[in-house]
Parts: structure tokens; C-alpha cells; sequence
């Protein structure tokens, strides 16, 4: 709990765990995933990684783990994986409790671990914590936005999607470019294949692939995969370099988009 009280001092859901071993606390760690910006920095998370490090092994045999909330997928998870005796718990969660509520990942049989849980141990103290985080988080909203102050990260958000949209959108057009390069330089090899008799089964069947890509709208390509894209990427300035090169010199000079597809 009084992890959890530093999580909400940080601006964090408060939850708290530490891990016990031999009737010591071991480890201990507080909910982190704003301030870590990371989706694994659960309280229990990283108090099971601290523990490993005291430990100095990956097995918590013989550990407890005591969290403010039942532990979530990853958190059950990670308490199999490293074969945790025994997990403690407040609070349960309706909507992501594995251990009881949604799942009971410690007791699924086809699992190769099995631990035991107790649930609700101190559950009204540490309900009432969130509640009233909750509440304060509620009610410093709302005077924000009264006092006008809460527009300002919303309208950061926005520039900061608007940015990224703008990001996208240039890199599609990019694309889009290349795109029709590569395939111009492709199309000037294939006609002069075909005008000069060089390979004509391949060429024409070329022909019918720039016919395909050239139809395909901006959905289709946007599916083309990534790799062809790379492709496309490494290839285009030579590309470019060749459209320039024959676009300026005489027919023959086409023989070098040939060597260079
Ligand atoms: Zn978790």
C-alpha cells in the first residue's frame, strides 16, 4: 500500500507489490507505465523482475508476490514462468483479474505450473485507494477544463496527430512517386525488349505486370508489401538516374535499365 501511495504521488493508478522470500521483502515496485512509458511496467512486473535480480535467478520458487490489485494476463503470466509459490492480493479486477476474476491462470492444469492464490486480503483499504484516485483524476479534470487549462493537451495531441498524419501523407505521395518512376523506367526497358526482339516472353509478360500496377488505385497499393517497397526505395534513384540517362542519350543507353533491374 505504500507503494501504491507513491504510484498516485506520481500521477500513477496506484497499485503496489513487492515480493517476499524466507519472511523478507526482497523486492518491491509500484505501477510505472506512465512514467516508463511502457506497457509492462506493472507494479508486480517489476517487482518479480527486481526479485529475480536480488536473486540473482530467474526461478522465484519460494517467493510471494502481495500486489494492491489482482494481477493481470502478463502479470499471471510472468508469475508462472518464473514458478511463483504463492501470489497475495487486495482488490479484485473485473476487468482484468487472471487469477479469479476473468481467468484462473493458477490453477489451469494444462499449464506447467500451479501456484497458490488468496484474493481480497485488505481489499476494502486498497479498493477505497483507487476509488479515490479515480475521483481526484475525475475532479482535477473538471476544474481544468472550468478553468480553461485543459484545452492545451488535448489541442498538443491533435498537433502531434495532425503532425503525424502530415508525416504519412508525405511518405504516401514519396511513395506514389517512386512508385510510377520505378514503373516508367521498368515500361522503357520492356518497349525496348520488345522493339528490338530481346527477350520477348519475358518482356511481354513484364508488360503485363506494369499494366497491373498501373491500374492499381491508392488501397492497392498502399497493401503492396513491404518488401517490394524496400525494393522500390533502393531502386529508384538507379531508376531515376536511368529515366535522365535515356531520356537524354540515344536508344542504346536503355540497355543499361536492362542490366540494372
Ligand atoms: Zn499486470
Amino acid at each position: 500500500m505504500q507503494e501504491a501511495e507513491l504510484a498516485a504521488q506520481e500521477g500513477e493508478v496506484p497499485i503496489g507489490a513487492c515480493v517476499v522470500y524466507e519472511g523478507k521483502v526482497i523486492a518491491r515496485a509500484h505501477n510505472r507505465r506512465e512514467s516508463d512509458k511502457s506497457p509492462s511496467a506493472h507494479a508486480e512486473f517489476l517487482a518479480m523482475q527486481e526479485a529475480s535480480l536480488v536473486l540473482d535467478r530467474w526461478r522465484l520458487c519460494g517467493c510471494t508476490v502481495y500486489v494492491t490489485l489482482e494481477p493481470c494476463l502478463m502479470c499471471a503470466g510472468l508469475m508462472i514462468n518464473s514458478r511463483v509459490d504463492r501470489c497475495v492480493f487486495a482488490s479484485y479486477d473485473p476487468k482484468g483479474g487472471a487469477l479469479g476474476t476473468l481467468y484462473s491462470f493458477h490453477e489451469d492444469e494444462r499449464l506447467n505450473h500451479e501456484f497458490q492464490v488468496d484474493g481480497g486480503v485488505m481489499e476494502d483499504e486498497c479498493s477505497a485507494m483507487l476509488k479515490a484516485f479515480f475521483a481526484r483524476r475525475r475532479e482535477e479534470r473538471k476544474q481544468a477544463k472550468q478553468a480553461g487549462t485543459f484545452q492545451k493537451p488535448q489541442a498538443t495531441e491533435l498537433t502531434e496527430l495532425e503532425r503525424a498524419r502530415n508525416q504519412i501523407n508525405t511518405i504516401d505521395a514519396k511513395m506514389f512517386t517512386l512508385f510510377h518512376q520505378r514503373l516508367d523506367a521498368a515500361e522503357q526497358v520492356a518497349r525496348y525488349k520488345i522493339a528490338h526482339n530481346l527477350d520477348v516472353l519475358d518482356s511481354s509478360r513484364e508488360e503485363d505486370k506494369l499494366t497491373w500496377a498501373k491500374s492499381q488505385g491508392p488501397q492497392e497499393r498502399e497493401n503492396l508489401n513491404c518488401q517490394f517497397m524496400q525494393d522500390l526505395m533502393d531502386l529508384s534513384k538507379q531508376h531515376q538516374h536511368n529515366i535522365i540517362d535515356s531520356n537524354q542519350t540515344n536508344d542504346g543507353k536503355h540497355t543499361n535499365d536492362n542490366s540494372n533491374r
